[in-house]
């Protein structure tokens, strides 16, 4: 009884890691440019903030 339930944990875990895995995967694509004075998220090539203007963007790859 043990046994068989160990192997559906198994299973079931490979499913999860894959899962995981492909999220991982996706998630480290995202390119995240964010302004260092007041945190806002800055999409535009010039890499000044929208918000104050600060030219003080750093970059976070997630
Ligand atoms: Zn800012």
């Amino acid at each position: 009884m043990t046994d068989r339930r160990r192997l559906n944990d198994r299973s079931s875990n490979r499913l999860l890691r894959t899962a995981i895995e492909g999220v991982l995967k996706r998630r480290n694509r995202t390119i995240v440019d964010e302004c260092r004075h007041c945190g806002t998220s800055v999409s535009s090539p010039e890499h000044t903030c929208p918000t104050c203007g600060s030219d003080e963007i750093v970059r976070y790859t997630i």
